[in-house]
């Protein structure tokens, strides 16, 4: 038997949990046209449980059909998308974290107001996507950077604003600010990062010493579950991340002499899944 301990923090973040309670509300209310356009969590087993009750998951807006009710994931669409689903006759329900949608507010009017644009983040996130499509003119005055050294590289700007993807590490982006300020004759910096990804980052720290091993669930797409491996293993946490409970039986070494188990997970978690694999550690 093991002893769990659960991370402070973990799973569902309010604006995951948001957009996927009005999507199940819908499809439980007997709804047969509940659309998303991509998968709306980074998390397959939850993403198979709301099909299995009727969503449907389109690859792009031009699949939606006319008619359909297209729930925004929280990670947020381009203003191109939902203008092309309106244009098509889809009815947008607009669930957009409202977190990302005050970074898509401040790119747009901060580039209004003439500052070049420095998004922190993955270039190919949909959240980052999203942002940009929020820019008019974006290839010309929005750069996205990962890190310190793509920030050092960019030319200089007389102003310039530093907006960051919610689920970066505040560390990366201070750093990123650092590397603004010998770049800029004016740098605004917009803290965009969202309190439930430091929430779930303090909390995984917060394990550092308490525990053996932390086993971290999440979706192996999960951006902010990646940065909570990456945290953990920098703090000196072993961590084994594991997406459901059936990957536990093939990493039953991990678990030999280790008795006090960790657990933390992504923002895009589900509750059920964490307890399932909490049940099954327990029991081991
Ligand atoms: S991680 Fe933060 S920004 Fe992203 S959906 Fe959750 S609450 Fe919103």
């Amino acid at each position: 038997m093991k002893e769990v301990v659960r991370a402070g923090h973990a799973g569902f973040c309010f604006g995951v949990k948001r957009a996927v309670d009005a999507i199940r509300g819908a499809l439980e209310r007997g709804d047969t046209n509940v659309w998303t356009i991509g998968l709306p969590i980074h998390n397959p087993q939850e993403v198979e449980r709301l099909q299995a009750m009727g969503l449907k998951v389109a690859q792009s807006e031009e699949e939606v059909p006319a008619g359909a009710r297209v729930f925004i994931r929280a990670h947020g669409e381009s203003r191109a998308v939902l203008a092309a689903l309106r244009d098509k006759g889809a009815e947008v329900v607009e669930t957009t974290c409202p977190f990302v949608s005050r970074a898509q507010e401040l790119a747009s009017s901060l580039s209004e107001e003439g500052y070049h644009i420095v998004l922190l983040g993955d270039r190919n996130h949909p959240e980052i996507r999203g942002i940009i499509g929020h820019v008019n003119d974006a290839e010309d005055i929005l750069d996205v950077v990962a890190n310190e050294a793509e920030a050092e590289a960019l030319p200089r700007r007389g102003k310039m604003a530093l907006i960051s993807q919610t689920t970066q590490r505040e560390e990366r982006l201070s750093a990123v600010a650092g590397a603004l300020v010998r770049r800029a004759g004016e740098l605004h910096v917009c803290n965009t990062i969202c309190r439930a990804t430091v929430e779930r980052q303090e909390a995984v720290r917060a394990l550092v010493g308490c525990v053996d091993g932390v086993v971290l669930i999440g979706g192996r797409a999960s951006a902010n579950t990646g940065k909570l491996r990456d945290i953990a293993a920098a703090s000196g946490l072993d961590v084994l991340w594991v997406e459901d409970a059936g990957e536990l039986d093939d990493s039953a070494g991990w678990f030999e002499g280790r008795k006090r188990i960790g657990i933390a997970a992504g923002a895009s978690t589900p509750e059920w899944l964490i307890n399932d694999i909490s049940s099954k550690i327990a029991s081991m």
